[in-house]
């Protein structure tokens, strides 16, 4: 079973285990908003009803666009450790404008996993330049995880890290 944490703001955060919300509310994070007095819930000293819904006393700041540092790691999962120009196995990280040309050298959008062969291939050169086609374009990746929190979307037990430093 699970209840809603809403944000100080009334706000929906997250859908967590009834266990963790009634925690909340014993450690005086979170009050009571709706609770099932049929089902009682019985801690070390006291007895609650269940929580249906319970609203933290401190505001939280939902991180809705937090930004993912760049990686070389991050770019090799990104694109499936796959090279974006043949689709074979990727071990390095080829700059689409090479940095010895001015191209960002720590940019999603300028970055691919690449196989050695490829890189080589590609040398000082654009894609353009060298005739090579990209199979995937690079993107940055986003943090879908806050927003789908958001949403009310259950939760498994773990929360957050923005969530679990604010009521931890
Ligand atoms: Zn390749």
């Amino acid at each position: 079973m699970n209840t809603l944490v809403l944000n100080a703001s009334y706000e929906p955060l997250a859908v967590v285990p009834v266990r963790r919300a009634v925690i909340l509310v014993l450690t005086e994070k979170a009050v009571m908003e709706h609770a099932d007095s049929g089902k009682l819930i019985r801690s070390a000293t006291r007895e609650l009803p269940t929580p249906l819904v319970v609203r933290l006393l401190r505001f939280v700041r939902v991180p809705y666009r937090r930004k993912v540092p760049w990686s070389r790691s991050g770019v090799l999962d990104r694109d499936g450790r796959r090279c974006a120009y043949c689709g074979g196995r990727a071990s390095s990280i080829d700059h689409l404008v090479p940095t010895s040309r001015g191209g960002a050298s720590r940019s999603w959008r300028n970055t691919v996993a690449s196989c050695v062969a490829c890189n080589q291939a590609k040398a000082d050169r654009t894609p353009a330049e060298a005739g090579m086609r990209l199979l995937v374009q690079p993107y940055e990746p986003k943090a879908h995880r806050a927003l789908v929190l958001a949403l009310g979307v259950p939760t498994s037990e773990a929360l957050p890290d923005w969530l679990a430093a604010a009521v931890t």
